[in-house]
């Protein structure tokens, strides 16, 4: 998708907050683990590129979702570590090995693909993914991570790391953390070897049960300045939104008794009612069921309106604006501030999800 920076409907990203995140957390584990910078989902949706470029030297690896995602950061001479972490298509691995790319090794079935491979494998590194109770990719038991390590050696193949991931590590009940962390521990106790790299923490993880960060802290969500409770739990320091959503009235207008705005002639009316026009929709993540919902004006919140179409929405305000008023969708303006979380809980998600669906379209400005 074409990226729209005509528009005047930018993401702000403020990549010192990303950069004080990261150092924040560091201190908060403290220094004997490696962060490793999850970059995945186009840094969700702040630009996996200018972030990694502005966490460089500030983390000592990066974790991305798919192997496309991993070229991007080496086409752009990002050269620290990165680590896949889902299984990928196994014809693939020689351009991961030839990049230097590490790979999740999903199952020892997986593996059996990759040393059938023609292409050359020797030297590839791979970390062994381990289900504890995540239930998605990995060895459930010792022997097949056994059986992986003595495959690998046979190949050339470098095992360079162990890995589980948690299901509830935001969550304040903690018993199933507990069962995963043991069965992840018993695993790698019985190892025929260890690795260089054993890790197991998201951003949850490290923010609170900070004490369990072994080798490598994955830090996502957090990096970006979000909670990953939303806000079950309380953080134990304080982080900074790395992302803002401005917009500007394009149009404006007074609309009279049974008047109706939008697809559907959802809104009708009843009275005098000034109506701002705002230029983003649906195909920029702005989802339709955002209609009732608000946004800043002059430091005032305003009712979103009607349907949300495509590409504007309509909104209800309290003075007749100009034509390029700015208008705050996530962020401050003024006293107020509309934040990510407040968004998710709108539309009954998380709110990884409202950064993730911001599309290509909104144009990224870096602050
Ligand atoms: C996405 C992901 C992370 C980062 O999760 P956050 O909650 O954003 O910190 C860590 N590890 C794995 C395996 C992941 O898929």
């Amino acid at each position: 998708m074409k990226s729209s920076p005509h528009r005047h409907t930018p993401a702000l990203i403020h990549l010192s907050a990303i950069q004080n995140n990261v150092k924040k957390m560091r201190q908060h584990i403290g220094q004997k683990s490696d962060v490793y910078a999850v970059v995945k989902a186009n840094a969700y949706g702040h630009g996996a590129v200018a972030v990694a470029r502005s966490v460089h030297e500030l983390v000592d690896g990066f974790c991305v979702s798919n192997l496309d995602e991993a070229l991007e950061l080496r086409n752009h001479l990002i050269t620290k570590p990165i680590l896949v972490l889902s299984g990928i298509v196994p014809e693939n691995a020689d351009i991961a090995r030839s990049l230097n790319i590490t790979l999740t090794a999903p199952s020892l079935a997986w593996l059996k693909i990759i040393v059938s491979q023609p292409t050359e494998i020797k030297g590839l590194k791979i970390h062994i993914a381990v289900d504890s109770g995540m239930g998605r990719i990995g060895v459930c038991d010792v022997e097949e991570a056994n059986e992986m390590i003595a495959l690998a050696d046979q190949h050339g193949i470098i095992f360079d790391g162990i890995f589980t991931h948690f299901a509830t590590a935001d969550e304040k009940e903690e018993s199933k953390f507990s069962a995963q962390k043991e069965k992840f521990d018993a695993i790698v106790a019985h190892l025929s070897r260890r690795p260089e790299f054993v890790h197991s923490t998201n951003s949850a993880a490290g923010l609170w049960h900070q004490k369990e960060v072994q080798d490598i802290e994955r830090l996502g969500v957090a990096m970006y300045g979000l909670n990953p409770s939303g806000n079950a739990l309380t953080l134990p320091f304080e982080l900074e939104p790395a992302l803002e959503l401005k917009s500007e009235l394009t149009h404006v207008k007074t609309i009279h008794e049974g008047d109706t705005v939008g697809y559907g002639a959802t809104f009708t009316a009843q009275e005098d009612t000034i109506v701002g026009t705002v230029s983003i929709g649906y195909a920029d993540g702005w989802t339709r069921d955002m209609q009732g919902f608000h946004v800043l004006v002059d430091g005032h919140f305003c009712e979103i309106i009607g349907r949300v179409s495509m590409d504007q929405m309509c909104i209800k305000l309290e003075k007749d604006y100009e034509i390029g008023t700015p208008v705050t969708l996530i962020g401050r303006d003024g006293a107020q501030e509309i934040t990510c979380q407040e968004i998710a809980q709108w539309r009954h998600t998380i709110n990884y999800e409202v950064l993730c669906l911001l599309s290509d379209r909104i144009y990224r400005v870096y602050q």
